[in-house]
């Protein structure tokens, strides 16, 4: 069984996660790199105050995608679906299909 990251959308975690309690499960997503229970409360506003988890998740999704999408762990992510340490853009839009985030790349 394998989980859906909440971040990139790739269905690669060997734990949700977050579980039913809301613990977190401190794996990295192969995919994007975020690592639950840690970036969650790492990301700061250019203030310098930190995010809110739920905001983190978000903003780190937004700096992923902005620098091309490239795979944490390119050993551990499907060979046809990447090319250059990145996620193709067409499974990358499919992917996102998989957490709700719908994104228009020219
Ligand atoms: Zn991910």
């Amino acid at each position: 069984m394998k989980y859906t990251c909440p971040v990139c959308g790739f269905k690669g975690l060997t734990e949700p996660a977050y579980d039913k309690q809301g613990n977190h499960s401190y794996e990295i997503c192969p995919c994007c790199g975020f690592q639950f229970g840690f970036d969650d409360y790492d990301m700061r506003r250019e203030n310098g105050s930190f995010l809110k988890p739920s905001e983190s998740s978000i903003a780190y999704r937004k700096n992923w995608l902005a620098d091309g999408a490239v795979i944490f762990s390119p050993e551990c992510f499907p060979e046809h679906q990447q090319k250059a340490n990145r996620v193709l853009k067409q499974h990358l839009l499919e992917q996102l299909k998989q957490i709700n985030v719908h994104l228009f790349l020219s």
